[in-house]
């Protein structure tokens, strides 16, 4: 497994060498801290034709609002090397804040996509995807994969993706890939680090009361503004602060038509705040 983390230069010219060689390029963006939700990406990456899988492991600043984690975000390097090779993966990137953010440039570009990033996550944390989207294009950039793929844990975050990549002809397939969950439901992410282990508990709800409302709309019971609404009153009544529960459509997270309601085209998404945790999870219908 080759290591790149500080010369940009040498990682190119590796990447092209495996395109040279006729190697599909598979690509996966991550903040580290890996679990297998993380690993799952890399393993669907093989599954979909790539031949040499790079991964790259950066908390990204930007993405960060001034009151969140990104000092407390858990860095474990070693141990995320470690799976990363035993998974297999044939190149980690891992650069210092300098060398995607280099001080010399004085003034920095925005990516920007209004309509779509201020809403769902996007209204509690201004920014973010503004943050997302300039550290993917300079991934995107910088090593220049067939494939890049990403978990459907963040649904909003892969269609703002999407959305770039058709905007801006990047030259890349985006693959989703499905959430990956504890045996009880709960959504694996760095961020359940930080839960005690009776919130931990707790927050097995947030999925069960996705499946629950799932469940609810099967029926065909047409209220669906009503059914949500008494789950966020339920969930906020037993101490989760819920910040969204809503029904989206999948393709371009338009908020949904009752009129229009048909399954398997739509998608329920949550951000609830447990403590001082926020999470999020989604089902699609
Ligand atoms: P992060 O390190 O949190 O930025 O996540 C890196 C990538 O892993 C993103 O594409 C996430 O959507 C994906 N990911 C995070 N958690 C999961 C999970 N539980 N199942 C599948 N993919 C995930």
């Amino acid at each position: 497994m080759q290591i790149f983390s500080d010369n940009i230069n040498t990682l190119r010219a590796q990447i092209s060498k495996w395109k040279e060689d006729g190697n599909t390029i598979g690509f996966a963006p991550t903040m580290g801290n890996l679990h297998d939700g993380h690993l799952s990406l890399v393993r669907n990456l093989k599954k979909n034709g790539a031949k040499k899988i790079a991964v790259s492991i950066f908390v990204n600043p930007r993405q960060f609002g001034l009151s969140e984690d990104f000092h407390q975000y858990p860095r474990t390097l070693k141990n995320d090397m470690a799976l990363l090779e035993k998974e297999g993966v044939d190149l980690v990137f891992c650069p210092e804040v300098n060398l995607i953010y280099p001080s010399h440039i004085n003034s920095e570009i925005i990516i920007d996509n209004p309509k779509l990033m201020n809403d769902l996550c996007g209204r509690k944390r201004p920014g973010h995807f503004n943050g997302v989207l300039l550290v993917v294009n300079k991934l995107f950039n910088i090593l220049q994969p067939d494939i890049a793929i990403f978990g459907q844990k963040d649904y909003q975050q892969f269609i703002l993706i999407k959305n770039m990549v058709e905007n801006l002809f990047i030259e890349v397939d985006l693959i989703l890939s499905p959430i990956i969950r504890e045996s009880n439901g709960l959504a694996l992410s760095s961020r359940n680090n930080y839960l005690s282990y009776e919130n931990k508990i707790m927050a097995t709800e947030i999925y069960a009361s996705l499946v629950k409302v799932k469940d609810k709309l099967d029926k065909k019971n047409d209220d669906i503004t009503q059914i949500i609404q008494l789950e966020v009153d339920r969930l906020n009544s037993i101490g989760f602060k819920v910040e969204y529960l809503e029904l989206r459509n999948l393709d371009n997270l338009e908020v949904c038509n009752k009129a229009e309601f048909e399954k398997k085209k739509y998608i329920l998404l949550i951000a609830i705040k447990l403590g001082d945790t926020r999470l999020i999870d989604n089902l699609i219908l």
